[in-house]
């Protein structure tokens, strides 16, 4: 049987269309860097095969966004590397009835991939420039449960808490009190705490009956959480 040649190009253009280049390299990422490291909830799992991290990258760097490592997104900053967010999502027991909020939001990265999981995502950013290109990539990725702040993120986000669990992205000194405050009975909170430019601690706290418990995770290096002056 003859199949005419326009068919078989018809087939052709909707097979390369169909096919996401970076699939691979998201599968590969969440095989070798995630699981391999004892990451288990499958909900971290398939949301990190999800979300498309290439395009929250500024352009230049997209061929390293499945990298082993963090990687500079402008102002300085930089998105975390893949299995810092997979530990950070996966140590707040995320689930699909949770609010949470985020400060630090960077990329828009970690938040994309709380988004594929809980209910409510709100995050803060203090430089313009990167929380407004984050809303924007996340709003073309069509993300309709994140809400984008421009502002210090000490603060926290008082008239949408309290919050089931609250992620900070950049290192302060000591946990910022409102934070505390504002995370429900029974919240998680994940934070890494230190001085600028030294080893600091992740830390994980639990809000039970009323008490802030903080447990050590692991030694980080994140960014330094910055004041609005
Ligand atoms: N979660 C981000 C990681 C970004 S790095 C991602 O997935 O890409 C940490 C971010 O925290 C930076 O963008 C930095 O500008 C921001 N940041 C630092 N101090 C802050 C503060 N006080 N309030 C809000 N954002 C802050």
């Amino acid at each position: 049987m003859m199949v005419p040649m326009k068919i078989i190009w018809i087939f052709l253009i909707l097979f390369l269309w169909q096919t996401d280049p970076y699939k691979s390299k998201r599968e590969k990422m969440v095989e070798s860097q995630i699981e391999a490291r004892g990451i288990k909830d499958e909900s971290v799992l398939e949301a990190m095969r999800k979300v498309p991290r290439h395009l929250l990258v500024p352009e230049k760097i997209r061929e390293y966004a499945y990298s082993d490592m963090p990687l500079p997104i402008g102002e300085g900053q930089t998105i975390s590397q893949p299995y810092i967010v997979a530990l950070m999502t996966e140590l707040i027991k995320p689930d699909k009835n949770m609010k949470v909020l985020e400060i630090g939001t960077g990329s828009g990265y970690q938040a994309a991939v709380l988004a594929e999981i809980v209910k409510e995502v709100y995050t803060i950013e203090i430089f313009e420039a990167l929380g407004l290109r984050a809303e924007r990539d996340l709003q073309s990725l069509g993300y309709e449960n994140i809400q984008v702040r421009i502002g210090d993120g000490y603060q926290g986000w008082p008239d949408k808490a309290p919050f089931d669990a609250i992620i900070v992205t950049a290192a302060p000194e000591t946990i910022p009190q409102p934070l505390i405050d504002q995370l429900a009975e029974g919240g998680r909170m994940i934070i890494p705490v230190g001085e600028e430019g030294k080893v600091q601690e992740l830390i994980l706290g639990e809000k039970v009956k009323g008490k802030f418990r903080t447990r050590f995770i692991s030694s980080v290096r994140f960014v330094p959480f910055l004041r609005d002056k």
